[in-house]
């Protein structure tokens, strides 16, 4: 076979889901021994490693990770680049907490230098947690936006992001106007949205931060740009929902407040998602949109124990994605998100989360509630080749819990409870490799013996 200069392969054993693990039992899909082949930022064939080899021919490149255990690239649908600085900040609620940590910090992103290092050490530690897509708030500056993508485009990720929309509430050297917001958004969506792998997101931060009128005009934006996201805060603490209805009397809900101004809808990713009623989760369900669940921030900031399984109930489920929520998550790993919301879920209604289900929203299930599942989420031909290569023996623990383990299930619960950044042993994104973990003594046996 010619040799294709993108082109390379990876063997080992492989996970992927040929169905929902909330609906289907079995939907996980193990691969022990399996060959992935990827051209062109794109999986060509998966399967075997018996079968497949011959394929390979003698040019194909060929990478081997044995004893890992490697998934489609993590999705992470609610995260805050700038606030990476501010993370682990102590002692406050959510609102205060804003005041205090995340808009002097924010404010920061006026000086596109301070955007520009932030974004590239921001996008180096998604990879190195294995997250290949995230759903991104940038700060009220055009230009954090730019430095994002741009860092972006040059690694080849898929990536979601947006100018944060705030015309109220919030110091004046943070403040757009709903027409300088709106202007500044359309002119940011015409330079990246859809350009490669960048896709644009409309970003009001939450409905206290915004007056009706800027909420209109993300609502107009955000209706009339075809494959555009619209990404907000909803129902994540009591003072934050006590305010919202003082400011926005006439509405019967949180929601409704998004609603009213057309900021529903497919492709609409409503971070937290805490405090709702049944009508608002019917009201997501009807319309299509998508609820990112944000465990380590619902513990951090006390805000409440998100109802995972009531938002899925299956006579009206709602899309539910897993994000890490940072600065007030607390890990930029899916991997540790997964494992919070297990805890989360037993809080929330002593409903168990199987690794299965967990992992299903951290990589297919998001694509999905993301509109983004014909292109990634999966191990399947055609897809693009986002991959992360989990190390079930990482840590000395780890090595020693993960020999016990009997099932597929297991181990993988095993990873999600014990494993962090240095479960990844490496990350390809677009078909290249864009992290591989540095070499640890364990790694180093299997190379020299
Ligand atoms: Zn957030």
């Amino acid at each position: 076979m010619p040799h294709t200069p993108d082109r390379h392969a990876i063997r080992g054993s492989y996970v992927t889901f040929c169905a929902n693990p909330f609906t289907t039992p079995d939907a996980l899909v193990l691969e022990e021994d399996g060959l992935i082949i990827m051209e062109h930022g794109r999986i060509t064939q998966c399967g075997p490693y018996a079968t497949l080899s011959p394929l390979l021919g003698d040019n194909t490149p060929l990478t081997h990770y044995p004893d890992c255990l490697i998934s489609a690239g993590f999705i992470d649908a609610h995260v805050h680049y700038p606030q990476i600085s501010a993370i682990a900040s102590w002692g406050e609620q959510l609102l205060p907490w804003l005041e205090q940590y995340i808009f002097p910090t924010e404010a920061e992103f006026a000086d596109v230098d301070v955007a520009r290092r932030t974004a590239r050490l921001f996008l180096s530690e998604l990879l190195r947690n294995g997250t290949t897509t995230a759903a991104v708030y940038c700060t009220v500056h055009p230009q954090s936006v730019d430095a994002f993508f741009e860092e972006s485009a040059r690694l080849g990720t898929r990536m979601i992001a947006g100018k944060v929309l705030m015309d109220r509430n919030c110091p004046p050297n943070l403040q757009d106007t709903a027409q300088s917001g709106y202007d500044q958004s359309a002119a940011l969506i015409a330079r990246w949205h859809g350009r490669d792998r960048q896709l644009y997101a409309v970003t009001p931060r939450f409905a206290i931060t915004s007056t009706p009128e800027q909420l209109e005009l993300a609502g107009t934006l955000f209706q009339h740009t075809p494959g555009l996201y619209m990404q907000t805060h909803l129902a994540e603490n009591l003072d934050e929902i006590a305010a919202v209805r003082s400011l926005f009397p006439n509405r019967s809900s949180y929601l409704d407040v998004y609603a009213k101004a057309g900021l529903d809808g497919p492709r609409a990713i409503f971070g937290h998602a805490i405090h709702m009623a049944e009508h608002d989760f019917a009201h997501c369900h009807h319309s299509g949109c998508t609820l990112a669940h944000c465990p380590t921030s619902n513990l951090f900031l006390g805000s409440g124990a998100f109802a995972l399984f009531d938002a899925l109930k299956p006579t009206r489920p709602v899309h539910v994605a897993l994000g890490t929520d940072v600065g007030a998550g607390t890990s930029l790993s899916l991997l540790a998100t997964m494992g919070e919301a297990y805890k989360v879920s037993l809080m929330a209604g002593n409903t168990r989360l199987s690794a299965a289900q967990a992992l299903w929203l951290a990589t297919a299930g998001a694509a999905r509630a993301l509109h983004l599942h014909d292109h990634i989420g999966l191990i399947a031909p055609g897809m693009e080749a986002d991959l992360c290569v989990m190390d079930p023996a990482a840590t000395p623990l780890m090595a020693q819990r993960s020999a016990r383990c009997t099932s597929l299930a297991e181990r993988l619960f095993t990873l999600m409870v014990l494993g962090d950044d240095r479960a990844i042993r490496a990350t390809w994104a677009n078909g290249r490799l864009v992290h591989a973990r540095a070499q640890t003594q364990a790694d180093a046996a299997v190379h020299t013996g």
